[in-house]
């Protein structure tokens, strides 16, 4: 369910007109919509609420400051992979207390960092990591909450890019390794064991694979748990969100068609991990990204081309992969609409960016109503791990974003000046 939507020909965002957004801040831009991102928030944290549960929201999804506050107001907490992430939930006013920091490589300096901001756990992906831990702690006379990150060995059948829970990937520690690395962890003065963690995938759209992991590691939580007096077990994130059309667009049914096609919904999520999990007596963690972010945005871009060739039709607008790479990157599928919509026979076209390479598009052969140069498009579900992973390749500035609350909208962060990209760079002393 999302607030983007037609009232007659116009696509809104809640009750604000893309094409005027999009003429006010120019394009490529992203759009979001607060009710969105608090609804799917507090969808999930309602249907946890028979446990004592802390949403850590991914920031790693969407890092924007607004919609980190947005989220912080709500009580969420941050599943955070840098230091970097860390700032940035400081400085949009998140609780450091609140944040778990996960990640196969934090360094010194950023476990140190997050040590002095007392954050929640660290979740250690190694042992070596627990050592390194423990010897920054030790040397700030600390002690630091952590997690080990099991990894289940179960196949999530997701994209081969965003699965983790198997032993082909570089993610958490071998399910069977598990009992002797907290055994040995257990001796580490400067740690306290305080939870176990998993994460097995991203875009998961069933609760299979959650449920039989967790019924995996239920036996070992419950032996870890006892022996030291573990406080959480934080279940990951990964749950999906719908991207084809019939279903992203918002229609009332959503949840409805949803569950009559077995497409994970918070409420068949918690009922069928619920029973299993609540019995443990332990704080349940959920490190959702894409479910809260991803349908809370999307990417307006303008149409600089139409080209015809012999056996294609090329719309050639202004967003490119720098904006968004997932589909060059995951064979993503985004719902493609216009702005204004379009009366008249679909055809099938190709809508490409202006980068010089063939992986710049964001569909191919898809029918799509006959647009012209200066119509808007918009990229639907585009909210998560979309600007995040944007890029400045072929010196193109970073898109702006904006954030819309009922009938209000405001920058929520400015279009890069081009001038900024090279502002780093030197011309070194010998050429000068
Ligand atoms: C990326 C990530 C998440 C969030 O994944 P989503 O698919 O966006 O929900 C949660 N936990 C960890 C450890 C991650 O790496």
């Amino acid at each position: 369910m999302h607030d983007f939507h037609y009232r007659g020909k116009k696509l809104l965002c809640e009750g604000v007109a893309v094409e005027a957004l999009a003429r006010r801040f120019g394009t490529p831009l992203y759009v979001y919509s607060q009710h969105t991102l608090t609804d799917h928030f507090q969808k999930l944290d309602r249907v946890m609420s028979p446990v004592e549960h802390l949403v850590c929201f991914s920031v790693k999804s969407n890092s924007n400051l607004s919609l980190l506050r947005v989220l912080a107001r709500l009580g969420s907490g941050f599943d955070i992979v840098s230091g970097g992430e860390l700032q940035r939930v400081l400085a949009a006013g998140g609780d450091p207390r609140r944040c778990i920091f996960a990640g196969v490589g934090k360094t010194e300096a950023e476990i140190e960092f997050a040590l002095r901001q007392n954050v929640y756990s660290f979740n250690a992906e190694s042992e070596a990591e627990l050592q390194r831990i423990n010897r920054v702690a030790a040397r700030l006379k600390k002690t630091a909450p952590v997690a080990v990150r099991v990894n289940p060995n179960v196949a999530a059948h997701t994209h081969a890019k965003i699965t983790t829970g198997t032993y082909e990937n570089k993610f958490g520690i071998a399910f069977e390794q598990i009992e002797g690395i907290y055994a040995r962890a257990a001796r580490l003065k400067h740690l306290r064991l305080r939870g176990l963690q998993m994460h097995i995938g991203s875009q998961l759209t069933r609760v299979a694979p959650f449920e039989r992991a967790v019924r995996k590691i239920l036996p070992l939580v419950r032996r870890l748990a006892e022996r030291y007096k573990l406080e959480f077990l934080s279940i990951g994130g990964g749950l999906g969100i719908v991207y084809e059309p019939a279903l992203a667009s918002g229609s009332p049914g959503w949840w409805k068609t949803a569950a009559a096609r077995n497409i994970l919904t918070p409420a068949s999520y918690a009922a069928r991990l619920l029973p299993r999990l609540q019995p443990l007596g332990l704080k349940i963690v959920l490190e959702p990204g894409r479910f809260i972010s991803g349908n809370a945005g999307i990417l307006v871009t303008r149409v600089e081309y139409v080209k015809r060739t012999g056996r294609k039709n090329f719309v050639i607008v202004d967003a490119a992969m720098n904006d968004l790479i997932r589909p060059a990157f995951y064979d993503a599928y985004h719902e493609i609409v216009p702005v204004a919509r379009k009366t008249g026979a679909s055809i099938k076209s190709d809508v490409v960016g202006p980068i010089c390479e063939s992986g710049d598009y964001f569909c191919k052969d898809r029918p799509l109503p006959g647009v012209g140069e200066g119509d808007y498009l918009a990229l639907l579900s585009a909210g998560a791990y979309g600007f995040v992973m944007s890029s400045n390749y072929n010196t193109r500035p970073l898109a702006a974003e904006v954030l819309v609350n009922g009938r209000r909208a405001a920058v929520a962060r400015v279009r890069q000046p081009a001038k900024e990209i090279w502002s780093g760079e030197k011309v070194v002393a010998w050429l000068k």
